[in-house]
């Protein structure tokens, strides 16, 4: 098993990752001293798969588990969802001592934790993310939160796990797509942090592809890390967390303009990667070897490297990357890259530049910006 420790003062935690996990996971939550009560949150598919041995491990350890079920998708992050679980803790009788569960991926993680942020002023959390995003992004830092109409993660907090256990089998039955999605954020650790990671994932992306568990364990605890360096040291985002956004001002705005479904989040954030080191290789001088690099490293994995927008989209593309939380007094500030594994935040970035970067066909490119616009 690996661990990861998050460094947070009295709010530190472990991230514990290793295969078969799921049916260990009474044991684990005893060893963190919880309430006796608890709520598994997750949602059908997931909770198909892997509420009972979840359940049944919680109750062999002397727990005394419920079950709350939503529906999947990112239409569970609302306070629809969020009032109907309200009630449903309630008649579970859960208390100040009780504990939640997020069993699932980053839609139920931010739901989860939300609610546990904030019912009875706030109860204990322990997430079990199921995805390969959720293991090595969204279940580690403490943000949670739901949607509102007027745009995504609105209303939230920063609240911290008691613990994580990321079971790496659970990620076999990830949807390909999924996984590949997910793999964007891993690519991402190697851009802003290691080089040594991403070379690691270009040398061994066919065993990653598989799944291979020796491979999984060690890439999601390395990324697991790097957050968890990140975050301990700028816990709420006012400084050095903001490399971890790397892509993800163009991806946001993708994500929306283009009608949320249609891309995966890993999906508009490796476009907005591809982009942004576009951008950095005219702005900060990244070397037009790792430029080549990491376009190329996108397209073996299958993700999109580019979007076909009509020009009516490209003002409400503007208009979204403006409304992003990150943007303050109207400045949009990108993070760029020098050279894989380094970055630099706080960067302004000519109108022109975005508008060029997101146009620009490197030959051969054709074919990706097909696939992407029929995602
Ligand atoms: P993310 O973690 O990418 O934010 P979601 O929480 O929306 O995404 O999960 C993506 C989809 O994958 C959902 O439909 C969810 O039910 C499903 N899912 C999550 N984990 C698994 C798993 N281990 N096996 C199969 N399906 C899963
Ligand atoms: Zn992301």
């Amino acid at each position: 098993m690996r661990i990861v420790h998050v460094s947070l003062g009295n709010r530190s935690y472990d991230i514990k990752i290793a295969p078969g996990l799921i049916d260990r996971f009474g044991r684990e939550c005893a060893r963190v001293k919880l309430g006796s009560r608890c709520a598994i949150i997750t949602d059908t598919n997931v909770g198909k798969r892997y509420a009972k041995a979840v359940f049944n491990s919680l109750a062999t350890a002397g727990f005394s588990p419920s079950l709350i079920i939503v529906q999947p998708g990112e239409a569970a992050k609302s306070l629809k969802t969020v009032q109907s679980c309200y009630d449903q803790l309630a008649v579970h009788r859960l208390e100040r001592r009780s504990f939640i569960v997020a069993l699932g991926g980053g839609v139920v993680g931010d739901l989860a934790g939300f609610l546990a942020a904030t019912y009875l002023r706030g109860i204990e959390f322990v997430q079990a993310p199921t995805t390969l995003l959720a293991q090595v992004d969204s279940s580690v830092g403490g943000k949670v939160g739901v949607n509102l109409n007027a745009g995504k993660n609105l209303v939230g907090a920063f609240y911290q796990p008691r613990l994580v256990a990321c079971d790496l089998d659970t990620l076999k039955t990830l949807p390909d797509r999924e996984f590949r999605a997910g793999l964007a954020e891993v690519i991402k650790y190697g851009i802003i942090y290691d080089a040594k990671l991403f070379a690691q994932i270009e040398k061994d992306l066919h065993k990653l592809l598989k799944r291979e568990a020796k491979m999984l364990a060690a890439v999601v605890a390395r990324c697991c890390e790097i957050k968890a360096e990140v975050v301990g040291r700028d816990e709420t985002e006012g400084g050095p967390r903001a490399i971890l956004n790397f892509g993800h001002t163009i991806g946001h705005a993708i994500e929306a303009v283009s009608g949320y479904g249609r891309f995966l989040h890993g999906e508009a954030i490796a476009i907005g990667q591809v982009a942004v080191a576009r951008i950095s290789s005219r702005l900060l001088g990244l070397p037009e070897r790792d430029l080549e690099r990491i376009v190329r490293l996108f397209r073996r994995v299958g993700l999109p490297t580019t979007v076909r927008l009509r020009a009516a989209q490209r003002p409400k593309l503007f208009a979204a990357m403006r409304l992003d939380k990150k943007v303050s007094g109207g400045e949009i500030k990108f993070v760029l890259a020098r050279k894989i594994g380094r970055v630099q935040y706080g960067q302004k970035v000519p109108v022109a530049l975005i508008d060029e970067a997101l146009n620009l066909q490197p030959p051969g490119a054709s074919k990706r910006t097909e696939d992407a616009s029929i995602n």
